[in-house]
């Protein structure tokens, strides 16, 4: 075994296996070994039914599936090595119109990313599988290049693969414990030895959790036991010479497909099973578990219900095995922080159908630093402390039975909450609140009045939210409010370099005078934006900077990591103790001025500044800017003042008619003034000078990604980020729409929803230049249906800035 080697993957699964094929293939020849304790694929990958589709409720999701089915079709002309790829296609069903919405959703998705992808009917449906039953079903979407995989060849022929490029491929070696030399890289103990390594990849599937221990992380990922059934020999499928469709049933909790002359029903029962709760062992190795047959009785049945056939014929085998689950059923890929190079690959629910795909993704992450299309809603970093193994316990009861429930974008889910809570929790609870939650916290989305239901229909459609979040927008418009933004990630950056350090982490300038403010973005090495961060100077060597609360620790991590070595900056993480209320709305000022005893007139306290200043006893920071475009101050304080200052607030704002404010409402009115959201129009994919903030973009100074940017400026921007305005029904843009001229796509949208102070349905998106002009009429696709559009000056609302800067 080597003892050296650029990059050291633990675990042989589907996984594993891909990434260090990729690795090599893309230029570690030589310099990549596999770690695995026992054979390829003794995990979970060698029970896996192979049901491979193009089908994610994310677009990037999506794209990792195609790209897997891309490779697993090309793999025996690189290897020599089939991969048991079958194209089969695959038909989502549903009964129910909010089903039929989400499809809609996904059809609109899926034509973004130029798939093949069309409605059937029941009677199409019934004539593709004819030994379904299709009563019931309002239709489907079906997508012919959809098919299965063999699980063990596929992991195979990568493994060859990986071979034929250079990879050492250690079997029967377990990984015992992982140390950080002094100088900064990885130390790998086996129990055959040592290996020293720049970069290790945990793809140790069920045992993930565990080497993520070795370097001191928690993460959450679980296992579940999951059943498929083989039936007997079904002759009516053995005298037909056409492979038929796979076939999910998200309604009834099943999928079936054909296997050789049979079919495997699968199935995700109500009452999953966790297992090995505190730990897989490590000796456990290709082993099925006891299939529990009464606790998939139900599903048995919705099987037999809607294929028949299976009532006639018997099990030939039962397969129930381990896979891992995170909390929401999406794996953790990508950089683990707080470290350097460590990267994970693991939590996979559905390891075969992305195996192929993540590995050429993260193959690129890992050597480019920066992966090829943003997979943010994978990256391990999405969850916070909050995510750990109780959270994901409770979390999982809840998510294994659904995973096959209707997606909803406005559906927050009770269990394993509440998490993280402001002080002011109890006050938002009184003012009836609909909660949703947000990296862990615990935030009002609206405030419906009380007697009114505190439950928000999941809906792709305008909801019964809508009546109340109008209210809000207004509310805000012509008296004043509270939003508690306490979730904001806050970060404090200090010391002699700190200037200098921030100037070169950020395109914008870094404020030159105490108490100013600048909308700072981070980029990546290409440009493209890789955080929203605004940076508040408290004095020459001290500065504020705070970011979205979801991308906390995306966001630290990529301090950290650029963190010169010579102590010269110092960064500390103050997210949990500082809240934020904003406080905002015309009248907001005569109600700080109530409530402060400083000076807070417009002469005192100018538009884009920043002072500490006394809000009731407590001494703040407060920002005088804000996320909805009103007069507005951001109220930074110490958390275990929050309830005195809120209660400060409200006394001094009796008269002024103050309420609080939700998220729903803010959302809002972001899009009538145009602002960005991170990962909505802020993704990887586009950099400052394609949006309405390329004025932060400052070309005489330093800065990572001034290359990317300097290239741009050199041949033109590829996209224009644009508002619309969309004659939407009664349901608006939710990002991810098409964007069509003449039924030729010429742009999608990043996100939507309906303007209530100017009472339009904006969508934001990104078109080609030449479509971006003020005026230009184009159509948006919103659940599966054109709508037109036009092209409007930005912002809609206030578009000189007046209310802000009054
Ligand atoms: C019944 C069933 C049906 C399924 N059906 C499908 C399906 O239709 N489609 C689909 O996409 N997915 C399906 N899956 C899920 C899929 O099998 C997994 O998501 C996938 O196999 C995960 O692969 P992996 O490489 O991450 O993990 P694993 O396959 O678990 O591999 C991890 C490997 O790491 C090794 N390892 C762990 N710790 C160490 C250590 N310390 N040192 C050395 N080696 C170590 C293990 O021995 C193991 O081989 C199914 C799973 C089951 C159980």
């Amino acid at each position: 075994m080597k003892t050296n080697a650029r990059a050291v993957v633990i675990g042989g699964g589907a996984i594993g296996v891909s990434v260090a094929y990729h690795l090599a293939k893309y230029g570690w020849k030589d310099d990549v070994v596999l770690v695995e304790k026992h054979e390829l694929t003794s995990g979970s990958t060698w029970m896996a039914a192979g049901n491979v589709s193009f089908f994610h409720s994310n677009y990037y999701g999506t794209q990792v599936n195609m790209k897997s089915i891309e490779i697993f079709k090309e793999l025996e002309k690189e290897t020599g090595q089939p991969s048991g790829w079958h194209t089969t296609g695959s038909i989502r069903t549903a009964d129910n119109p909010g089903r039929m919405d989400e499809l809609g959703y996904a059809y609109s998705m899926n034509r973004c990313l130029g798939l093949d992808v069309s409605y059937v009917t029941p009677e199409e449906i019934g004539k593709m599988h004819p030994f379904m039953n299709t009563e019931g079903l309002l239709g489907g979407l079906y997508w012919p290049d959809d098919g299965d995989v063999d699980p063990n060849s596929v992991t195979q022929a990568m493994a060859k693969g990986a071979r034929q490029h250079g990879v050492e491929i250690n079997l029967h070696t377990l990984v015992k414990s992982i140390e950080e030399t002094p100088s900064g890289e990885w130390l790998i103990k086996t129990d055959k030895g040592d290996i020293t390594c720049e970069y290790v990849i945990n793809a140790a599937g069920l045992w993930a959790p565990e080497v993520s221990k070795m370097v001191g992380i928690e993460i959450p990922s679980i296992a579940i036991a999951h059943t498929h059934i083989l039936y007997e020999k079904i002759n009516a499928i053995a005298d037909t010479d056409t492979m038929l469709p796979l076939i999910r049933d998200p309604d009834k909790s099943i999928y079936l497909r054909q296997e050789m002359d049979s079919l495997i029903l699968g199935m995700y029962e109500a009452n999953g099973q966790q297992w090995k709760k505190h730990g897989v062992p490590w000796d456990y190795a290709q082993e099925e578990i006891n299939p529990d047959i009464d606790n998939i009785s139900d599903c048995i049945e919705a099987g037999m219900e809607r294929f028949p056939i299976l009532g006639d014929t018997g099990f030939k085998h039962v397969t129930a095995g381990p896979i891992t689950y995170t909390p929401n059923g999406d794996p953790l890929v990508g950089p683990a922080a707080p470290l350097k190079n460590f990267f994970q690959a693991c939590g996979y629910s559905f390891g075969i159908t992305q195996a192929g795909g993540i590995g050429h993704y993260l193959a690129g992450w890992i050597m480019n630093g920066e992966p090829e299309i943003d997979l943010w809603a994978v990256d391990s970093r999405r969850y916070g402390s909050h995510a750990n193994w109780a959270y994901n316990t409770e979390k999982i009861a809840d998510t294994y039975p659904r995973l096959y429930s209707t997606i909803y974008p406005n559906e927050f889910r009770d269990a394993a909450r509440p998490n993280r809570t402001s002080p002011i929790y109890e006050y938002q609870k009184q003012a009836n609140a609909v909660f949703g939650d947000y990296y862990g916290w615990e935030c009002p989305n609206y405030f419906p009045p009380k007697g009114e239901d505190s439950y928000e229909e999941p809906s792709w459609r305008r909801s019964n939210a809508f009546k109340h979040v109008a209210n809000e927008c207004k509310h805000m418009m012509n008296h004043v409010g509270i939003i508690d933004l306490t979730r904001f990630a806050k970060t404090k950056i200090s010391g002699s370099g700190a200037k200098a350090w921030l100037n070169n982490m950020t395109c914008q300038r870094v404020p030159e005078k105490d108490g100013r403010i600048a909308l700072s973005p981070m980029l990546d090495h290409k440009g493209n934006f890789k955080s929203d961060m605004t940076i508040t100077r408290v004095n020459e060597e001290e500065f504020f900077c705070v970011t979205a609360s979801v991308g906390k620790k995306h966001d630290q991590h990529w301090m950290l990591e650029n963190l010169p070595q010579d102590k010269s900056v110092m960064m500390e993480d103050i997210t949990y103790q500082t809240g934020c209320l904003v406080l905002a709305g015309p009248k907001s000022r005569e109600v700080l001025a109530r409530a402060s005893y400083n000076d807070v007139s417009g002469d005192a306290f100018k538009f884009s500044t920043s002072q500490e200043i006394y809000v009731g006893r407590t001494k703040c920071r407060v920002n005088r800017m804000n996320y909805v475009g009103e007069l507005g101050f951001e109220i930074f304080h110490p958390i275990q003042q929050q309830t005195a200052i809120y209660n400060a607030l409200m006394e001094a704002g009796a008269d002024s008619d103050i309420r609080m404010i939700g998220m729903h409402a803010m959302d809002s009115m972001r899009l009538e003034k145009g602002y960005l959201a991170w990962k909505s129009e802020m993704t990887l994919h586009h950099t400052p000078l394609e949006t309405n903030v390329s004025w932060t973009v400052k070309m005489d100074k330093e800065f990572i990604g001034k290359s990317g940017i300097e290239k741009q400026k050199e041949v033109g921007v590829p996209l224009k980020m644009v508002c619309l305005v969309v004659d939407a029904k009664d349901s608006d843009a939710w990002g991810y729409n098409p964007i069509m001229l003449d039924n030729q796509r010429i742009g999608m949208t990043s996100s939507g929803g309906y303007g209530h102070r100017v009472e339009k349905s904006i969508a934001l998106g990104y078109v080609k230049p030449e479509f971006a002009k003020a005026g230009t009429k184009m159509d948006v696709e919103i659940l599966g249906r054109l709508r037109s559009a036009e092209v409007v000056t930005m912002p809609l609302y206030d578009p000189k800035n007046e209310k802000m800067k009054s």
